[in-house]
């Protein structure tokens, strides 16, 4: 099957794209320029032995159908539709421990190859992405609205039974435990500490210039929806806080 222009590697190994790819050749090409043009790239992949200590050392690939080896593998051989098939699912075991950097001779980053082959799965919109980030909502409506991720008041004695006798410590009365601490930013249980308006809507431009709320939007627009609701709404309170101490100073 002639496949057009082939790369450097593909002309020593052959085409590892198959005659009925799950996707059009040129969006595995797409998929693989993406995560190949990313700057950390070069910097994270110098070559493969194939030698395997990184997943000996991997503690996901204790127990998942998941092996570094097999991920740089791919990439270093340039295997377009291997690469999308791991993007479905193994690339998603990766618990970013990052002992496979530690330990590779060749100084590669297994992990770090994770992270960028998940982040442009999120940029694709691949439903891998979707259905491992759906759980984590409610923790990202928090963190970009509150600046903080988990709250006390979040924690359900009955959703964590897992917790055992631990989970004791929940039912303590937490309103006044954290009134008695000196710092007033953690006399609340609403959120993990109080992040102050102006702080708030700094990480906020932040998530919006580096793309993150991009990303967002791409994998759920429901609650790239409500996030920009709530921080639109913040965004006028700074302002209105900023147009009074304006007049604040003219009138002295
Ligand atoms: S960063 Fe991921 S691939 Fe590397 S050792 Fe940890 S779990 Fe395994
Ligand atoms: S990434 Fe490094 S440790 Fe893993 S198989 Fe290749 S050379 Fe060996």
């Amino acid at each position: 099957m002639d496949h057009g222009a082939a790369t450097r590697v593909q002309e020593h190994i052959g085409d590892p794209v198959s005659e009925t790819p799950p996707l059009d050749r040129d969006d595995l090409e797409e998929i693989f320029a993406d995560i190949q043009g990313d700057l950390r790239y070069d910097h994270e992949l110098n070559g493969c032995l194939n030698c395997g200590i990184c997943t000996a050392t991997c503690p996901a690939a204790h127990y998942y159908d998941f092996s570094p080896r097999e991920i740089v593998q791919l990439l270093w051989t340039e295997n377009l539709e291997g690469i999308y098939d791991a993007m479905q699912e193994k690339i998603w075991a990766c618990a970013q421990c990052y002992t496979c950097a530690a330990r590779c001779p060749f100084g590669n980053s297994p992990g770090g190859l994770v992270m960028l082959m998940r982040e442009v799965a999120i940029k694709h919109g691949m439903e891998s992405a979707k259905n491992v980030l759906r759980p984590f909502s409610r923790v990202m409506l928090k963190l970009i609205s509150t600046g903080n991720q988990l709250a006390p008041d979040m924690i359900n004695p009955d959703h964590f039974a897992d917790w055992g006798p631990n989970i004791a410590k929940v039912d303590a009365p937490l309103k006044l435990l954290r009134k008695a601490i000196p710092m007033p930013t953690l006399n609340t249980t609403a959120t993990a500490w109080e992040v102050n308006l102006k702080t708030s809507v700094e990480l906020y431009t932040i998530w919006e210039m580096t793309g993150v709320l991009d990303q967002l939007e791409g994998i759920d627009e429901n609650l790239f929806d409500v996030i920009t609701d709530i921080m639109d709404e913040k965004r006028e309170d700074w302002e209105d806080f900023l147009d009074e101490q304006e007049d604040d100073d003219e009138d002295d």
